[in-house]
């Protein structure tokens, strides 16, 4: 699966693309199982390979994914976002530090040390995932956030040209043979 447009570039984006729906009602969610959900935080860096989460860590970040889509949805359409996506994002963010703590001991002297124990994995990666989407949300690139007009895809991406709203060049494809279809189907 190739990422949306931005969703390289934000981590947050991806994550909230990883809910997908495919043409003929298919449906795949790339964190639908604890290995599937382990697979998906180390291709992002956000865990090791063999740090093998639980279903309830799982079922933490689908959780956290649905209240970022909240979020996203409310920019897109520029409605009033839901209390409890703003709560879920704080909460993720604050919950556990994200830098790098500064520790001296006499072996190594200074050196920065992850502050979050290997259980802690999930805790870090929610915390990593909610404050990209706060400064997807709040940043210059916010503008051209975009759901990926070209049903059934339910993908968010950052528009590069200002008509572009399709996450890919296969759901503008499928979104230009829709269009050619209704035509004919006009005549
Ligand atoms: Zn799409």
């Amino acid at each position: 699966m190739i990422p949306a447009a931005g969703a390289e570039q934000y981590p947050a984006l991806d994550f909230a693309n990883s809910a997908l729906a495919l043409p003929g009602g298919q449906y795949l969610d790339l964190l639908g199982s604890p290995d599937a959900a382990t697979r998906w935080l180390a291709e992002h860096d956000l865990a090791p390979a063999d740090s093998g989460l639980r279903e309830t860590c799982a079922a933490q970040l689908r959780a956290l994914r649905e209240q970022i889509r909240m979020l996203l949805a409310a920019r897109v359409d520029g409605l009033p976002v839901p209390a409890g996506a703003l709560e879920a994002v704080n909460d993720a963010m604050t919950r556990t530090p994200t830098a790098s703590l500064l520790r001296w001991d006499p072996a190594r002297g200074l050196h920065r040390e992850s502050p979050h124990p290997v259980t802690r994995i999930v805790e870090h990666a929610l915390a990593v995932l909610a404050a990209d989407a706060a400064d997807l949300v709040t940043g210059a690139d916010a503008e051209r956030l975009a759901a990926c007009g070209s049903p059934p895809c339910n993908r968010y991406l950052l528009r590069t040209h200002a008509r572009r709203h399709w996450c890919s060049t296969r759901c503008g494809d499928r979104a230009r043979a829709a269009r050619a279809y209704a035509r004919r189907k006009g005549d």
